[in-house]
């Protein structure tokens, strides 16, 4: 399968809120190769998730894959690569916290982004089967950037402080170290 160019900002497919996906797309060979193209696309290019949107198909299915292991966040437990469809998002406290947020569409940059830290996720699995799953913390943070995603917006709109967005050297030089002191 081919690997997809990553659309960046600026692209108007990014901006566009995704169509759903309806119950008779499921199991047609374009749906088994955007889910592929998107596997393809994320292991090439490195990261947690990939959303329909920035390989330019417009449409509400995102996959996430999860490492287990110690991040600047705490201990993440592994998640095997799932596939989301027209996930819907409920927010279940409004505490928030702040973290450095990253995207394939916005590639060099690390922005500060506060959500959410617990919320219900319900969805369809690649198969048209209703799931939900419970997150907290980072994967909520996570989860919620991904999802966006499929309603046109990107990061950079919820970064509140404008000198909290910065190039990944800079941010691996300066950030990073007063983060990891914390
Ligand atoms: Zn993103």
């Amino acid at each position: 399968m081919p690997v997809n160019e990553v659309l960046r900002l600026g692209h108007p497919v990014l901006r566009r809120v995704a169509d759903e996906v309806a119950l008779d797309d499921f199991h047609t060979l374009e749906f088994a190769n955007l889910i592929q193209d998107l596997k393809d696309t994320l292991v090439e290019q490195g990261g947690i998730g990939l959303a329909a949107p920035q390989i330019g198909v417009s449409l509400r299915v995102a996959i996430i894959e999860i490492e287990a292991g110690l991040t600047r966040y705490g201990e993440l437990e592994a998640m095997p690569l799932t596939v989301f469809v027209n996930p819907k998002v409920k927010v279940l406290s409004l505490d928030t916290a702040g973290y450095w947020e990253g995207c394939l569409s916005v590639p060099g940059m690390r922005g500060f982004v506060e959500r959410p830290q617990h919320i219900l996720v319900s969805y369809l699995d690649a198969e048209a089967v209703s799931q939900t799953i419970e997150l907290t913390g980072f994967l909520a943070t996570v989860f919620q950037h991904e999802f966006d995603h499929l309603d046109g917006k990107l990061y950079v709109d919820h970064i509140r402080d404008m000198r909290l967005f910065a190039y990944e050297p800079e941010f691996d030089r300066f950030v990073a170290p007063q983060l990891d002191q914390e």
